[in-house]
């Protein structure tokens, strides 16, 4: 068993020789052992960190996915960068520097505000089921990688079960790994299963809320996609009962459909997918309701989970909290490097969780109410024929101004992408100038 001080709160902190379990190997998982192994090389201790991880990213399909529309907005990707991630390009499907926006009954296409490449979509596996090319690399993959040259030890296998042992939470995997550990760090996603595994470490843990979303993918080949999509992602504002956000992101050969709502069915996808606008962004042949290559309906998180640590546990991305709909990428990045911090810096304890990290989680819970907020707005627009036409006459005159003045363009941009936080949306949309050229567009639209 590894040494170990007591910090100041009376709790319990890592000490060079502590065994660390993270438990999946997706982004959270791969940030929180990215920056933990960081942060322990700068305070020169040296730690042990298993990572187990039950899927191989190397494989195409549902065995290497983890379901999910690829997108990482502008300001993450940035942000990655300044931490020494750098996405290289066999990572990044396509650079999106546009977007065209579908109503009912007109669309429009809205660039970048500031003419840059600025969102990357990329694969999180290898490729949907049948990918035989491989110029493209998994993003997880990548980040799995890091994780290894970093020190940590990547173990392919299942935990199934966690229990406490002598005050310390011991792991059990499917190929019958039986480990003890300092700290246990559960970054499972929202998989059901796994995160009822975790009541074994910590019988207060409550699991996220969550409903069920819509991902495909559309084999077009790459000239088809070049023609069709370009670099631009089709976001739709279409009157769909449940459907919160429909997307159609282009990426190598495919295109990924991801359909985001309240509990999305079979019925809704059918009626998305027969609608004029959806048919019209494909060649006039393409059979959009045949057989798919790659089809899922994931559950995404749409509320905290509660009790997400205790004494040398803690939760993080998916399985604690995310950004509602949208980047819960960057949002597994702020979890994970908020504990990460927090255990470095602070201790493993539940005190130390609670004061250090739990912050993390309330800022982005905070910010999901005001998103909720903004899907209100949306969804008052979308059922309204006036204010959508309102708003895209807004965009096109934006769209001859310079990048700055494009006030609802980049309110839009940033819903869509997820590039900034809910309240920063919110904020800019309450400015008077962005009101007043909405209600004066909406005025001029009755008129005609
Ligand atoms: C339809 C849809 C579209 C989305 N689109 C986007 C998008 O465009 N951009 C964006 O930023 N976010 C998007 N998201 C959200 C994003 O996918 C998640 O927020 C993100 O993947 C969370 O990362 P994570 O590491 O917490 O969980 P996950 O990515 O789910 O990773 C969890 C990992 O844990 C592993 N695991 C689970 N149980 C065990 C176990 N018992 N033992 C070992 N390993 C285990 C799994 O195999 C998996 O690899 C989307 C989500 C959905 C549902």
């Amino acid at each position: 068993m590894s040494k170990e001080n007591s910090n100041t709160n009376g709790g319990f902190e890592l000490t060079s020789g502590s065994n660390v379990c993270v438990i999946g190997g997706g982004p959270a998982g791969s940030f929180f052992t990215y920056f933990l192994l960081e942060l322990a090389e700068r305070v020169g201790i040296d730690l042990h960190v298993d990572n187990i991880e039950a899927k191989n990213f190397l494989n195409v399909g549902p065995a290497g996915c983890n379901h999910c529309g690829g997108i990482i907005s502008e300001s993450l990707v940035q942000l990655l960068s300044t931490e020494g991630i750098n996405l290289p390009s066999s990572v990044i499907n396509r650079g999106i520097d546009s977007y065209v926006m579908h109503t009912d009954d007109r669309n429009v296409k809205i660039e970048t505000p500031l003419h840059e490449k600025r969102i990357a979509s990329v694969f999180r596996g290898s490729g949907p089921l049948g990918t035989t090319a491989t110029e493209w690399s998994s993003f997880d993959k990548y980040l799995q990688d890091l994780c290894v040259q970093k020190g940590a030890k990547l173990i392919i296998d299942k935990v199934i079960d966690i229990v406490n042992s002598n005050g310390r939470p011991k792991i059990k995997t499917k190929n019958n790994l039986e480990k003890e550990y300092d700290l246990v760090v559960a970054a499972v996603g929202l998989d059901n299963k796994s995160l009822s595994v975790l009541k074994g470490v910590n019988t207060k843990f409550q699991p996220p809320n969550t409903t069920k979303t819509y991902i495909r993918e559309f084999f077009l080949g790459e000239e088809v996609v070049s023609q069709y999509f370009g670099d631009s992602m089709h976001v739709f504002l279409m009157d769909i009962p449940k459907l919160e956000f429909g997307a159609l992101i282009p990426k190598g050969q495919y295109v990924t459909l991801v359909l985001l709502g309240k509990e999305i069915n079979k019925e809704l996808v059918q009626s998305f997918l027969s609608s004029r606008e959806v048919i019209g962004c494909f060649p006039i042949e393409f059979n959009l309701t045949g057989l798919a290559s790659c089809q899922c309906y994931p559950k995404i998180n749409t509320r905290t989970a509660r009790y997400m640590y205790t004494d040398r546990f803690v939760a993080i991305g998916d399985s604690a909290t995310s950004k509602l709909y949208k980047n819960g990428i960057g949002a597994a990045y702020i979890t994970a490097k908020a504990a990460a911090t927090t255990v470095i810096f602070n201790g493993v304890s539940a005190k130390d969780f609670e004061k250090y990290y739990l912050p993390a989680c309330r800022s982005l819970n905070f910010d999901n109410s005001i998103g909720k907020l903004v899907f209100l707005v949306t969804k008052l627009i979308k059922t309204n024929s006036l204010l959508k036409r309102g708003v895209v006459k807004t965009v096109m005159k934006e769209q001859q101004k310079p990048g700055e003045k494009r006030n609802m363009s980049t309110v839009l941009w940033d819903t869509f992408t997820g590039s900034a936080p809910y309240k920063e949306i919110f904020l800019r949309s309450m400015k008077p100038a962005f009101l007043t050229s909405l209600v004066w567009n909406t005025l001029i639209s009755i008129k005609k």
